[in-house]
Order: structure tokens, then C-alpha cells, then sequence
């Protein structure tokens, strides 16, 4: 039993049970450090469901912390989304919400320590000089003349530049480490760069502001974080993270640990390019169903279960890969397919007469409402003279294959009965008007006496009773193939039928409810719906393509 336990823990698990066990840490505490310049996508999803779940799993807390200290690209209507993003994915922070923005004091305070140690030093050298001194990976960096400055004369450097006396580049602040360490990191990284700009939070206290890795690690020990989880591009961050810590006088020193970040197939993580897409009009907002934003995949319908289990399987590995993104569709499917109800919709309708039926009548048959949940019950569907079915379920000259509607071909019709088609009536331009059929009155509830078979079974509505809806048809928002990210772009991505039927069952449904439309695939009525008008946005198709790949 034990041994099975050891096998099946991740190995950022195995790292923490040896801290536990050694004594190193005895209350688990991890954060998620979003910076407030976007929204939350699928890749933050897995960091969230990740430093949370460790959290849960250990008994301790996690910490949600916004990364503000870039006062330019941030704003309060993402700090918001975030929040309700994680609240939304199932997870809670408790009193445990911060923002480095709350330790300027200290980061500053942290700074003027390594200055008065010589660890630190106000650098004259342009941002493009910087660049240019800092060497390459086979070539060592080359010293600033600023370098060795005193630590007096940098102190009232420094304090010149928190007092705004310089202008934004004229002067930073380094750490003074190693110019010729062979990790480019180590390299007197800037720590303090001067910009004269609002900040959301602490508005014009400071016009210096604190680089990433210098406030990541403070912020870090701040809290009194165990376990700084991270993505892999700050491995090689790491040592500073410790050097940082090493150098200052700060009790906690947390440990970083690295594992790789969550890319999909025929999407982006990156939020300048959703950022992009949105500011280019390309969707229709953050929360588009076609993004793969937290908020997107919310307003196409995807449930908190399911991305929770996406993440789980997806699991935590040392190497970056991509996966498909097939994946995601699987676990909306599998959760959808346990809660959602069915119901028949048609999309793109066309009428079927079938002129044995007597004219005036409707008859109620019933309809289970959902196989997979014997709990779920059933529910009375119109039918009369006049139906809707799928344009594509009917077929004047069918291929062999074809096992639906066409002339002389007989068809059931889900919990109704069984029909033949006659004859079709077309109008002037050739289109149809009319498929005529005639019924078989002792087929009703989909079986006959004489047991005989047929091949096809679909969806319909009576005509008379059908409900009005649209319908948001999606596709990946980037195509498969190689090439310019520009060109993979499918800017025809979302089709909205506004000539879609649904049963009467679902006139005036409130937004935020899942079905199942029979053959069609799982749908979501979006928050657009209204008394007169319902929205529908398909969630995903009924086909899975993954389960068979993954096996
Ligand atoms: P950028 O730095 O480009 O603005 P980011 O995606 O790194 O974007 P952050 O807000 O810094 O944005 O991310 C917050 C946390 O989410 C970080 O700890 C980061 O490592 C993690 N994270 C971001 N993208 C992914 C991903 N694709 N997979 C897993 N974790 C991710
Ligand atoms: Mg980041």
C-alpha cells in the first residue's frame, strides 16, 4: 500500500513529503502569483489546480498574490476577473489574498540592505548598454564603470531615485554578483528601474519600481511561502531567487521548484496575443467562447469538474510538450455526458410532411431524459402532421452509406414512429419545400411487431411546436498546420444559425444550462439568452477523437 502511494505522488509531491520528513517545513503554503494583466487562460488553470491542490492535499493553505509591480499594464477589471476565475474553478483563498504592491516598503528596505552591504549598486549604463555589457552565453559580461561605486554614494543615488529626482532610464538599480557567471541571470541583474507612472494601488507613492525576480523571492519569504511553484523558464532564475534570499535578512527561504507549463493544440497561452484577438476584434471580448481564457471556456460551457480533471490528467512533468487539444473536449464530454439533459434540437430545419397523420393531431410521446441517469426521468415531446429534421438527414440521391432520409427509404423517428418518404416538393429555384412521408401507426415509440429493422434513427420537431433559437456553432480559433501564427489564424472561427428550432420544453431557459441536443452534440445556453430569444453555444460534439488516440 505504501509503496503504491510513493509511486503514484508527482515528483513536486516527493519533494515535499522529504521537506515534511525531514522537518524542513511543517505546514504546506504555496501561492498563485498572477500578474493583473490579462485573464486567466487554460495554462493558468493548471498552475491554480496545481498550487491549490498541493495545498488541500498537505492540509495547508495557498496563497492567491497579484504580481502588480508593473503599474503600466495593470488594471482593476482583470484583479476582478482573476478573483472570480479561481473562486469559479472551485478554489478559495481565504483571508490569504496579497499583493506584492503591499511590500514596496519592504522590497525597498531590502534594497538599501544589499547597497549598504555592496551587493548593490546605482548603475549610469543605458538599458541598451546594459544589454550590450551583458555578454552572451559563450562570451563573459563586461563591468560597468559604475560598478564600483561606494556604498555611501549609492545610497544617495538610490534615495535620489526614489525621490524622483531622475528620469525614467536615467539610472537603475543592480545587484552586484558576477559579470562572468556562465548563468546570463547572475549577471548584475537590474533590480530597481525608475518610471514615473500612476500605479492602480499605491497611485503616486513611487515612481521606482522592483524587477520580477528581486520582489517574486521577498514576496515569497514575506508570506512565508514553502513550496514556490513555478514554470519552467525560471529554472534558470533559480540561483538568484536563492541569492536574493541568501543576502538579505529575512528568516524564510522558500524553495523553488520548477515543472512545465500547459500548451494546447490550436490555441495560445499568450496573453499579449489574446490580448491581441481582443483588442483586434477578432472575438468578441476576454470571455468569447472561443477563448481559451478561464472566463471563454466558462461562457462556452465548460464546467469547473471538468477543467479540474483536464488538469489532473494532463499531471506534472520536467519536460515542456503540447497537448492535444482533443483532451479538454474528452473531459467536457465525459462530465457532460453524466449531468447534461437530452433533448432534441435541429439546426437547420427543414419540413417533412407526413400526410397519413391525421391533420389536427398532437400526440405527446415520451422521451427519456438522459440514459446515462436513471434518476433523470422522462418527459412528454410533441408530435404531429407537420416536422422539422436536419437538412442533412435527408438525401435525394444517396450514397450507399447513407442510412437516413430518402425516397422510399423508411427511417425512425426518436420516440415517435417510423416514416418513408414518398416524394419531395421543391419550389421555382429547385430548393426544398417539403419532404412528404407517410407513417406507420403501429411503429409508435420507435419498434414494430414485426420486428423489422431499420438502419437510421434522428432527431425532429414538431412544426407547429418547435421554439425559435440561435445556435453558436465554434472552431479552433487557430488552425492545424505549419507556418506564420498570422496565417493560422481562422477568422471565420464561430457560425451562428438564427433559424434553429428547440423543443417547447426549453422556451425561455435561463442562461447558464447544459443539454445534450440528440446527434448534435452538448450545448450551453449563453448569458445573450432572453425571454424571447434563447442562445445556444455548442460546447463541444459528440465524437471523441481522444479517447481512441490516447489508448
Ligand atoms: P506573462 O508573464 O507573459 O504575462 P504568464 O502567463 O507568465 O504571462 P502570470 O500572470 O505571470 O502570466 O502567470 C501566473 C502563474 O501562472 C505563474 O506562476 C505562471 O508560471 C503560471 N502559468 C502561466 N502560464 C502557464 C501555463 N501555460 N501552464 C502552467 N502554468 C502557467
Ligand atoms: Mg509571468
Amino acid at each position: 500500500m505504501e509503496k503504491e502511494k510513493k509511486e503514484a505522488r508527482n515528483f513536486i509531491e516527493a519533494i515535499i513529503d522529504d521537506d515534511l520528513a525531514r522537518g524542513k517545513v511543517q505546514q504546506v503554503v504555496t501561492r498563485f502569483p498572477p500578474e493583473p494583466n490579462g485573464y486567466l487562460h487554460i495554462g493558468h488553470a493548471k498552475s491554480i489546480c496545481l498550487n491549490f491542490g498541493i495545498a488541500k492535499k498537505y492540509g495547508g493553505r495557498c496563497h492567491l498574490r497579484f504580481d502588480d509591480t508593473n503599474p503600466e499594464k495593470e488594471e482593476q477589471e482583470y484583479i476582478d476577473a482573476i478573483c472570480e476565475d479561481v473562486r469559479w474553478l472551485g478554489f478559495d483563498w481565504g483571508s490569504h489574498l496579497y499583493y506584492a504592491s503591499d511590500y514596496y516598503e519592504d522590497f525597498y528596505k531590502y534594497a538599501e540592505e544589499l547597497i549598504e552591504k555592496g551587493l548593490a549598486y546605482v548603475d549610469d549604463l543605458s538599458a541598451e548598454e546594459i544589454r550590450a555589457y551583458r555578454g552572451t552565453l559563450t562570451e563573459p559580461g563586461r563591468v560597468s564603470p559604475w560598478r564600483d561605486r561606494s556604498p555611501e554614494e549609492n545610497m544617495t543615488l538610490f534615495r535620489r531615485m526614489k525621490a524622483g529626482e531622475f528620469k525614467d532610464g536615467e539610472k537603475v538599480l543592480r545587484a552586484r554578483i558576477d559579470m562572468s557567471s556562465p548563468n546570463i541571470n547572475m549577471r548584475d541583474p537590474v533590480i530597481y528601474r525608475i518610471k514615473h507612472a500612476s500605479h492602480p494601488r499605491t497611485k503616486e507613492a513611487w515612481c521606482i519600481y522592483p524587477m520580477y525576480d528581486f520582489a517574486h523571492c521577498i514576496s515569497d519569504a514575506i508570506e512565508g511561502i514553502t513550496h514556490s511553484v513555478c514554470t519552467l523558464e525560471f529554472e534558470d532564475h533559480r540561483p538568484l531567487y536563492d541569492w536574493f534570499l541568501d543576502h538579505i535578512s529575512i528568516e524564510n527561504h522558500p524553495r523553488q521548484i520548477e515543472f512545465a507549463r500547459l500548451n494546447v493544440t490550436q490555441t495560445v497561452m499568450s496573453k499579449r496575443k489574446l490580448l491581441s484577438f481582443v483588442s483586434e476584434g477578432l472575438v468578441n471580448g476576454w470571455d468569447d467562447p472561443r477563448m481559451p481564457t478561464i472566463a471563454g471556456l466558462r461562457r462556452r460551457g465548460f464546467t469547473p469538474e471538468s477543467i479540474r480533471a483536464f488538469a489532473e490528467a494532463v499531471g506534472v512533468a520536467k519536460a515542456n510538450s503540447v497537448v492535444d487539444s482533443a483532451m479538454l473536449d474528452y473531459f467536457i464530454r465525459d462530465d457532460l455526458n453524466r449531468r447534461a439533459p437530452r433533448v432534441m434540437a435541429v439546426l437547420r430545419p427543414v419540413k417533412v410532411v407526413i400526410d397519413n397523420y391525421p391533420e389536427d393531431k398532437v400526440e405527446w410521446v415520451e422521451a427519456e431524459n438522459n440514459p446515462n441517469d436513471p434518476g433523470a426521468g422522462t418527459r412528454k415531446v410533441p408530435f404531429s402532421r407537420e416536422i422539422y429534421i436536419e437538412e442533412e438527414d435527408f438525401m435525394e440521391d444517396p450514397p450507399k452509406k447513407y442510412f437516413r432520409l430518402s425516397p422510399g427509404r423508411e427511417v425512425r423517428l426518436k420516440h415517435a414512429y417510423y416514416i418513408t418518404c414518398t416524394h419531395v416538393d421543391r419550389d421555382e429555384e429547385g430548393k426544398i419545400r417539403e419532404i412528404h412521408c407517410t407513417y406507420d401507426p403501429a411503429s409508435r415509440g420507435g419498434w414494430t411487431p414485426d420486428e423489422r429493422k431499420v438502419k437510421g434513427t434522428l432527431h425532429w420537431l414538431s412544426a407547429a411546436h418547435a421554439v425559435r433559437a440561435e445556435v453558436r456553432l465554434y472552431e479552433p480559433l487557430i488552425r492545424e498546420g505549419e507556418g506564420e501564427f498570422d496565417n493560422l489564424i481562422n477568422r471565420d472561427s464561430r457560425e451562428t444559425l438564427t433559424d434553429a428550432f428547440v423543443e417547447p420544453g426549453l422556451k425561455g431557459i435561463d442562461s447558464g444550462r447544459h443539454f445534450q441536443f440528440l446527434r448534435l452534440g452538448y450545448f450551453f445556453s449563453d448569458p445573450d439568452s432572453s425571454e424571447e430569444k434563447s442562445v445556444f453555444n455548442r460546447v463541444v460534439g459528440l465524437k471523441d477523437t481522444w479517447a481512441k488516440v490516447s489508448q
